[in-house]
């Protein structure tokens, strides 16, 4: 073990108990959710690393602002503090609050897709891949190739293929590719960093065809500390002037600010410079998310969002915040256990299939996983592989995603050293009785997004 756990650069002022059910009521409790993770409830769980998104603590200053923020309907203070945090951030002139990063994709995809035009991205999230559909057009992912294979250690493994991005604008036509989105970090592929210069020169493929490029930027913040760590020229820069840089090669981002601006609710919209666009946006906005300076959103979540933004660029930080990463990804690393390293920004993403050799990918080894967790130590966690992939949208056959992965989620500033340890400890537990462990099957499914509401019932 050669990574030393980072020491939390805060102290705790208020607790939430949390306990462990018995092996027998876990093991009760998953089969009544119907083998799906989201149907658990939440005090059912012991750790609960479903997602990273809107589970962040908060800090003092942001309860503070709950009560400082201003509940006007139009043109409140916390609104105009908000514009000017986001606009400092990330350069950009234009910026609407947003209930969450799927409702800036709703607007703003709405305006530039529709049927028979392709969006594509280095991975599209599934909410983003879901808005891409839902306006009629396709999505297509293009990932450098390394992403794919869990045990190649580079350092941005969330890259566009940007060469392969260029031959995909040739053969669809460059008139029908509605946008480009670089998702940052990668989550996808395992909360995988993107270079600076992937985004730089992913944005001249854009501008030589005349594409619009979105930034996909709900850990703009743990990209940029990778930029820092990882990338020639960079280790003397501030967060922010590498967040600023990178903004500055798009044309516009959508946000959730449930991850990296450290809020429980709140995205954002921004268009660097296209006054007509953002106009068409803000009249979308009215009808979906409310009037443009609350947006869906509590004149308190604004306020803590303008603060969240800044807290999320602190370094000590974000050291601590990848350290519990590394941390948690050298402990697998002493047990054999494979996951998609590096490391990433927001999780480990165990490589499910590779835990489990014996069920094919139909019968969802990511999502075997993560219920196993679950009766091992009440630790919740997703599938991110083919059951969350879904339905090939033309076929309805199921889609064979590239990886198989359980992602164990880390909610920011919330658990421990020994949290992670317990972790750990349980996925060394399932690894040595691997062998047993059987796949699912489902049994209902709503025809998008299926991973949050579908049964499941076990093979055999
Ligand atoms: C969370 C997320 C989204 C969607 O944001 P919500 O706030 O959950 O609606 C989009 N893209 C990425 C990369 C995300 O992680």
């Amino acid at each position: 073990m050669s990574v030393k756990y980072i020491p939390e650069p805060f102290r705790i002022k208020m607790v939430e108990t949390i306990k462990m059910l018995s092996r027998d009521e876990r093991e009760l409790k998953i089969a009544e959710a119907k083998y799906n993770m989201f149907n658990l409830r939440a005090e059912d769980v012991y750790i609960d690393l479903l997602t990273d998104s809107g589970t962040n603590a908060m800090s003092q200053e942001q309860w503070a602002g709950v009560m400082r923020a201003d509940e006007a309907y139009a043109g409140g203070s916390s609104y105009f503090k908000l514009l000017e945090a986001a606009r400092d951030v990330t350069g950009y002139e234009y910026i609407q609050p947003v209930h969450q990063g799927r409702a800036a994709e709703k607007i703003l995809f709405g305006l530039l897709l529709r049927e028979g035009k392709y969006s594509i991205s280095n991975m599209h999230f599934d909410t983003t891949r879901a808005h891409v559909e839902l306006a009629g057009a396709r999505a297509i992912d293009c990932v450098v190739p390394e992403a794919g294979d869990p045990s190649k250690r580079v350092p941005f493994k969330g890259n566009m293929d940007v060469e392969k991005l260029e031959s995909l604008i040739k053969k669809y036509g460059a008139e029908n590719i509605g946008l480009v989105v670089i998702t940052v970090t990668n989550n996808s592929a395992g909360g995988q960093p993107v270079s600076m210069r992937n985004v730089r020169e992913t944005a001249a493929v854009c501008r030589k065809y005349n594409i619009k490029l979105n930034i996909d930027a709900a850990r703009y913040a743990e990209n940029a500390y990778f930029i820092k760590q990882r990338e020639e020229g960079y280790s003397n820069k501030s967060i922010k002037e590498i967040i600023n840089e990178m903004f500055s090669y798009a044309d516009m981002f959508t946000m959730s600010a449930k991850k990296d601006s450290i809020v429980n609710m709140g995205g954002l919209l921004g268009i660097k410079e296209d006054e007509q666009l953002f106009s068409s946006c803000k009249v979308r906005t009215i009808s979906f998310e409310g009037f443009i300076s609350y947006g869906g959103l509590s004149g308190r979540d604004l306020e803590c969002l303008a603060i969240g933004l800044y807290e999320g660029l602190d370094e000590n930080y974000l050291r601590y915040r990848i350290g519990q990463m590394e941390y948690l990804a050298a402990l697998l690393d002493d047990a054999g256990i494979i996951y998609q390293a590096p490391v990433g920004g927001h999780g480990v993403f165990v490589d499910a299939q590779a835990m489990f050799p014996h069920i094919p990918y139909y019968e969802f080894p990511g999502q075997a996983l993560a219920v196993e967790l679950y009766k091992e130590a009440g630790i919740r966690a997703c599938d991110i592989g083919s059951y969350m992939l879904g339905n090939d949208p033309d076929t309805g056959e199921q889609l064979h995603s590239a990886f198989e992965f359980t992602r164990l989620a880390v909610p920011r500033r919330v658990y421990t050293q020994a949290h992670l340890d317990v972790i750990a400890d349980a996925l060394i537990e399932i690894k040595v009785r691997a062998a047993e462990v059987k796949g699912y099957r489902i049994t209902w499914e709503p025809p998008v997004l299926r991973h949050f509401q579908a049964s499941l019932e076990l093979v055999g």
